[in-house]
């Protein structure tokens, strides 16, 4: 199977917090998407592995997922090597997307950073012909996803572009709300978290809400890219609300 776009987290319940909005955009308009967490997010303070794999479940259903899966990579001990190098182009050959999503270069956690690292390796030399990923059951041909992009976690940045999500925010935060181990939860006698705070689930609503403004709409989800992003002015003209 094809997809269009290939999202990568380090935890599951990341790309959830960072683009669960676009992701239930895209997958409602027929693109077919896909997410990859890199670790099962087994260091996680609360929750385990096994609900955690329930929660990743329920939250893909939520957004209209067409593949969930986990490279069940050291959760704490993301790194740039070439054994998970491989492992992630493995991913993007197989699956041939167009779009690659990413976290962003700089966060609080340091398998934020890691992954990013790594995404950004692997859709390099997932285009170079001679680096081969093929074994004896699968033959792979490279493959160059058209752009890579980022989205954003714990640490802001300067977006290159906003997507309107005000008609997809709700299912964003049921989707994050699906890991209910993880998040906000007053019956919850586990200890508490960055994320479990309900500070943090206000953050992520007025973050939302925050974006969402400076491009007119309700709800918006910020991204980055390294390269330039084109601004195709003849189709804007001619769209009806700008
Ligand atoms: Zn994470």
């Amino acid at each position: 199977m094809n997809l269009d776009i290939l999202v990568f987290g380090a935890h599951p319940d990341d790309a959830e917090i960072g683009m669960g909005g676009t992701i239930a955009l895209l997958a409602d308009n027929g693109f077919k998407v896909g997410v990859v967490d890199l670790t099962r997010g087994e260091m996680s303070t609360r929750g385990d592995v096994n609900t955690r794999k329930k929660e990743a479940k329920r939250a893909s259903k939520i957004l209209g997922l067409k593949l969930r899966d986990n490279l069940e990579l050291p959760d704490g001990r993301l790194e740039v090597v070439d054994e998970y190098i491989k492992m992630v182009i493995w991913q993007i050959r197989k699956y041939k997307p167009k779009l690659v999503f990413a976290p962003y270069k700089n966060d609080r956690h340091p398998d934020h950073i890691a992954a990013s690292n790594l995404v950004k390796t692997a859709v390099f030399h997932s285009g170079v012909g001679k680096y081969d990923t093929s074994d004896e059951n699968e033959q792979q041909e490279p493959h160059r996803p058209v752009k890579l992009y980022y989205y954003m976690q714990a640490f802001k940045f300067e977006p290159k572009f906003i997507v309107d999500i005000s008609n997809y925010f709700d299912k964003k935060m049921k989707s994050v709300f699906a890991y209910k181990t993880q998040f906000y939860n007053p019956r919850s006698k586990e200890p508490n978290t960055f994320i479990s705070d309900p500070k943090f689930t206000r953050y992520l609503e007025s973050r939302s809400g925050f974006y969402g403004f400076q491009i007119g709409k309700d709800y918006g989800e910020p991204f980055y890219s390294e390269e330039e992003v084109e601004l195709n002015l003849v189709e804007m003209l001619k769209r009806k609300n700008g």
